[in-house]
């Protein structure tokens, strides 16, 4: 059996948010893992008292000549399954479906003894190649507005020439569309997410890209998510979190 685990997704955002230098950490530490699953190791590092480091599972460690020290507790990652559909009635209804679950099958590199390691490399970033795996096109910056930064319409994002720090709105506007608000606003119009929370979800995913990836700008998204939680929000809803984390890989 294995216990229930529920990681509160919203306290994790809030303290990527409030303490500088967390996200990249996770992100040098947990490389190769989904954003969420970084940060997923990161707190039970810090709670467990176990150094942040390159993680593998049992079977991993072995793999790369080593082994998990006897009486390590393994820490709980967030797995993507595919179950099968038991509702199936007929050939149109999916045979299988994408879910996902808590499991504890990973240890970190201090938890094992063997051979040593090689560091792992971290790729640089690329514009165009992210833009590509996100299935994003950018379209020319059409507007004559001096004030507005970018842009983002369904799957397409324009930045401005004269955006102060053009990475950081790229994040923001590929954040809107990843997150899915270039198409609640064509196709859902009763159930919008209100504009303010849409700003701050898409200046959160800025935040963990300038941090993650150490480009400058972190410090002007951190300000403005704090200021927004602080009027009133005392913390980003549950639900943005959890859309923050499942889409950003
Ligand atoms: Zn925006």
């Amino acid at each position: 059996m294995t216990e229930q685990f529920s990681p509160q997704w919203s306290q994790m955002l809030r303290e990527a948010v409030e303490v500088p230098g967390l996200l990249l950490k996770a992100y040098s530490s947990f490389h190769g893992y989904s954003i969420g699953n970084q940060l997923l190791a990161m707190v039970q590092c810090q709670t467990r008292g176990i150094e942040p480091g390159p993680i593998s599972t049992f079977p991993g460690w072995i793999e790369k000549g080593r082994h998990v020290r006897r009486g390590e507790k393994a820490l709980v990652l967030c797995m993507p399954l595919t179950f099968k559909n038991r509702d199936r009635k007929s050939d149109d209804d999916p045979e299988h479906f994408l879910g996902f679950a808590y499991k504890p099958r990973w240890f970190v590199l201090s938890q094992t003894e063997g051979d040593p390691i090689e560091p792992p490399t971290i790729e640089a970033w690329d514009r165009s190649r992210a833009l590509a795996a996100l299935n994003i096109t950018e379209i020319p910056f059409d507007l004559t507005d001096g004030n507005t930064q970018g842009f983002a319409r369904k799957r397409s994002i324009a930045v401005s020439p004269l955006a102060a720090l053009p990475h950081k709105t790229t994040f923001h506007e590929c954040g809107h569309v990843v997150l899915g608000h270039t198409e609640e606003a064509d196709f859902n119009d009763g159930e919008l997410t209100p504009r303010s929370l849409r700003e701050v979800e898409a200046e959160c995913v800025a935040l963990i890209c300038c941090e993650t990836l150490e480009l400058p700008g972190a410090e002007f998204c951190r300000g403005y998510v704090q200021n927004w939680m602080k009027q009133g929000q005392d913390s980003i809803p549950e639900q943005s979190a959890q859309k923050i984390f499942a889409r950003l890989t």
